[in-house]
């Protein structure tokens, strides 16, 4: 399928940021995005990249309604010669599909969306910042358009991709967080929505996040729906413990989301040849470690923080410290090996890495990104 190109006339494209040291996150798009649509009869149809601007939809919209939508997050790197590195995209593209199975949505071919990124990136290449540990976020994410209030799948779809240079996580170095583990709410059950990308997830956790900060912490530790016992995930993060020298991480069965951050700390941890444990964990086993000095550290994963140390964690009212405030060796070690890969700087042992490749001048208008 070929995508159709509608560059902004060159001067009428944004300014770039001048100061990159406080792009924060989500703020800034880049001047053009990825549309694609899809009906029922036709399949997909009308692949363009154009500029980023308002879309016109109606009220009736399934979306804005049963909320049938989905998104996948991901990001692109500027090394230090000055290319760019795209990470595990792959696998992005084929989580969206699992997302899109269990929503009852159209899959979206693989090589069109990694192509659309790649013609986007092409496009706003200018967009990728430079500065250490700043990136262009990715956003593809895909709703239901079909104008319609009964309770059904839409026989209409519109697939996007957004994206927007964002800042370093960690500007002054790691900074752990302090995690207040939810007695009172859940974020997904058995056989619902809790292992795919999609808004009724995070809509789910939003009052949850709020009180927790409104009590000092900055995130939400989830406990398993049913028995309020097993650990689940953090925040939009994957979860690691390291008890008595040993990494463990709750499983990805069902509930919680498979991030490939977790799966990418799973194979570093067997490289190095360091024990690491996929299993159910229960806070009191955690509160058990912490209780006999073995609970040596606790970290989240993701694409967003990459690793983000945990500093403390909060549970039936009584608060149980981590590290004297500071990343523990592993986190810190994780960190370094993945944004080594990320940017480039170290070797990619995994075929992780897609480096993109240009032309020399922009792509003409309607030509195909090949
Ligand atoms: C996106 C996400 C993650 C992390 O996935 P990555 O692929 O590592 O970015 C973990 N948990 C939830 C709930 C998420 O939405």
């Amino acid at each position: 399928m070929e995508i159709s190109i509608n560059p902004v006339p060159k001067s009428d494209r944004r300014p770039k940021p001048r100061n990159e040291s406080n792009l924060g996150f989500g703020k800034i798009y880049s001047d053009h995005m990825f549309t694609m649509e899809w009906t029922a009869d036709e399949g997909w149809r009308n692949p363009t990249i154009g500029p980023y601007e308002p879309l016109q939809l109606e009220p009736s919209i399934l979306v804005f309604h049963y909320g049938q939508t989905i998104f996948e997050g991901l990001k692109a790197y500027r090394t230090s010669s000055g290319s760019i590195n795209l990470f595990r995209t792959d696998k992005n593209a084929e989580r969206f599909n699992i997302s899109a199975r269990r929503l009852d949505m159209p899959e979206v071919p693989p090589e069109i969306m990694l192509k659309a990124i790649h013609g986007l990136i092409e496009l706003d290449r200018e967009w990728v910042p430079s500065s250490s540990g700043t990136s262009l976020y990715i956003r593809p994410f895909m709703i239901a358009t079909e104008p319609y209030l009964g309770l059904k799948s839409s026989s209409r779809y519109l697939f996007l991709i957004i994206t927007g240079p964002v800042g370093a996580y960690y500007p002054e170095g790691f900074n752990p967080v302090k995690i207040q583990v939810c007695e009172q709410y859940s974020r997904a059950g058995p056989g619902g929505l809790g292992a795919v990308k999609t808004a009724a997830n995070y809509a789910a956790s939003l009052l949850a996040e709020k009180e927790a900060i409104e009590n000092g912490f900055t995130q939400v530790l989830w406990l398993d729906a049913c028995e309020r016992k097993y650990l689940e995930e953090v925040g939009a993060m994957n979860i690691f413990f390291k008890i008595g020298g040993k990494l463990i991480t709750p499983p990805t069965s069902g509930t919680t989301l498979a991030g490939i951050t977790r799966d990418s700390v799973i194979r570093l941890m067997q490289d190095w040849g360091l024990p690491v444990e996929e299993r159910r964990i229960t806070i009191d086993e955690v509160t058990a470690a912490h209780a006999g000095g073995k609970l040596d550290e606790v970290f989240g994963a993701g694409t967003a923080a990459v690793i983000s140390p945990v500093g403390l964690l909060h549970y039936q009212n009584k608060s149980y410290a981590l590290g004297n405030g500071k990343a523990g060796e592993l986190a810190q070690r994780l960190f370094d090996e993945l944004i080594g890969i990320q940017y480039g700087i170290k070797p990619d042992p995994f075929n992780w890495i897609t480096t993109l490749k240009f032309g020399a001048a922009e792509p003409i208008p309607s030509a195909s990104t090949g």
